[in-house]
């Protein structure tokens, strides 16, 4: 199979800065970081491909080599580079990159795996859309849900042996849950200890599987529970709810659940971040004579004044009744666009006083008026000659 282009898999240009080539780089593996993506092959297969692109674009001796004499310049053609590498040797020797780029900012994914010899055990994530009106956005809101998930088997205690108690010692690391191995790389011969492939890290092996879950360590169950739904959320948001999701084969920790927002089309607004829109349709009766009005908001009906003479295409602002932002006290606002509806039918009798006010002078529109007078001034300049 033949290389990618580095530049090409970070999506930048071959004069990219180095601030941009971080940039690039960290915006792919924090997508493709393999805690998001339990279990997706194609996922870690982009996440190596990025740390080989990242590994010789950030370092100025490996680029100048790369872009000279291409992958060839940097550890050979489509052979070696990190194709024969696990993940963990990734993280192993690239540590300080990492850290440099991830920061605090990455929570414990990388911190966690770095220097710690045995991996824990995570269970899938569980993702569910929830649907919300406005007004559930608008104050927050405590939703019961209901899922079929993996839970520990409570006869084995999560450990998929007989009574909890039936395992016998690893042959393979004699218990220690270690392997060390010799990788070559492009950083010459790199050696590794990781979690041993037999026992998985636990240095023990079931000898004896738990009958109820033939082994697993898991059962599925439907579970019941409540999570809480902060003000201000927006259509496709993704909430993590920590530790309520699948718990993982033969003991560990929980993965997640995510929940994605989606919200429910409203009757009346249209949202704008945090401000609302609603269109008021007046009579040009009204318009002109001016009138109060109902406005619906999201925490009941308010009256609005209408000024006599109000022109379509006017927008009215209630401050503070928009939506609040999320994690802020702040809140959004409410904007009332003003139209006026013409009447499409006619009777005879409304057709007759509309005539007869058409005639009157203070119905042409203003704007009309100056360009006919300045229409006719022109014309008397061109004739007249003044
Ligand atoms: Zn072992
Ligand atoms: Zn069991």
């Amino acid at each position: 199979m033949s290389k990618r282009d580095y530049y090409e898999v970070l999506g930048v240009s071959r004069e990219a800065t180095i601030e941009e080539i971080k940039k690039a780089y960290r915006k792919i593996a924090l997508k493709y970081h393999p805690d998001r993506n339990l279990g997706d092959k194609e996922a870690e297969e982009k996440f190596k491909e990025a740390a080989e692109a990242y590994s010789v674009l950030s370092d100025p001796d490996k680029r100048r080599r790369y872009d000279q004499f291409g992958h060839a310049g940097v550890g050979g053609v489509g052979g070696s580079g990190f194709d024969g590498m696990n993940m963990d040797d990734i993280f192993s020797s690239f540590g300080d990159i990492f850290g440099d780029i991830f920061g605090s900012g990455f929570g414990g994914g990388f911190g966690g795996r770095r220097g710690s010899r045995k991996r824990v055990n995570k269970g899938s994530n569980i993702r569910i859309t929830l649907s919300l009106t406005l007004e559930e956005i608008a104050k927050g809101v405590t939703k019961k849900i209901k899922i079929k998930k993996y839970v520990a088997c409570s006869h084995c205690n999560g450990t998929g042996a007989k009574n909890g108690t039936a395992f016998k010692t690893c042959p393979t690391c004699h218990g220690s849950g270690m392997v060390t191995q010799v990788h070559s790389s492009f950083f010459g011969r790199v050696q590794t200890t990781s979690a041993c492939p037999t026992c998985g890290g636990e240095g023990r092996l079931i000898s004896e599987n738990c009958s109820y879950c033939n082994g697993e360590g898991v059962i599925k169950k439907e579970e019941i529970f409540e999570i809480n739904i902060p003000a201000g959320v927006e259509d496709g948001m993704q909430l993590r709810y920590q530790g309520k999701g699948n718990a993982p084969k033969r003991g560990g920790i929980n993965g997640d659940l995510i929940v994605e927002i989606k919200e429910k089309e409203h009757p009346h607004f249209i949202r704008d971040g945090e401000n609302l829109h609603y269109d008021l349709h007046l009579s040009f009766v009204d318009a002109a004579l001016g009138t109060q009005v109902e406005i619906p908001t999201l925490d009941g009906k308010v009256k609005i004044k209408i000024e006599p003479g109000t022109q379509p295409s006017k927008i009215l602002r209630l401050r503070g009744k928009g939506l609040p932002v999320y994690g802020r006290r702040d809140k959004g606002d409410l904007f009332v666009n003003v139209n006026v509806w013409v009447p499409k039918k006619l009777s005879k009798e409304e057709r007759q006083i509309l005539e007869k006010l058409g005639k009157s002078d203070n119905f042409i529109p203003p704007a009309e008026k100056d360009k006919k007078d300045s229409f006719f001034s022109r014309m008397k300049k061109y004739f007249v000659g003044e």
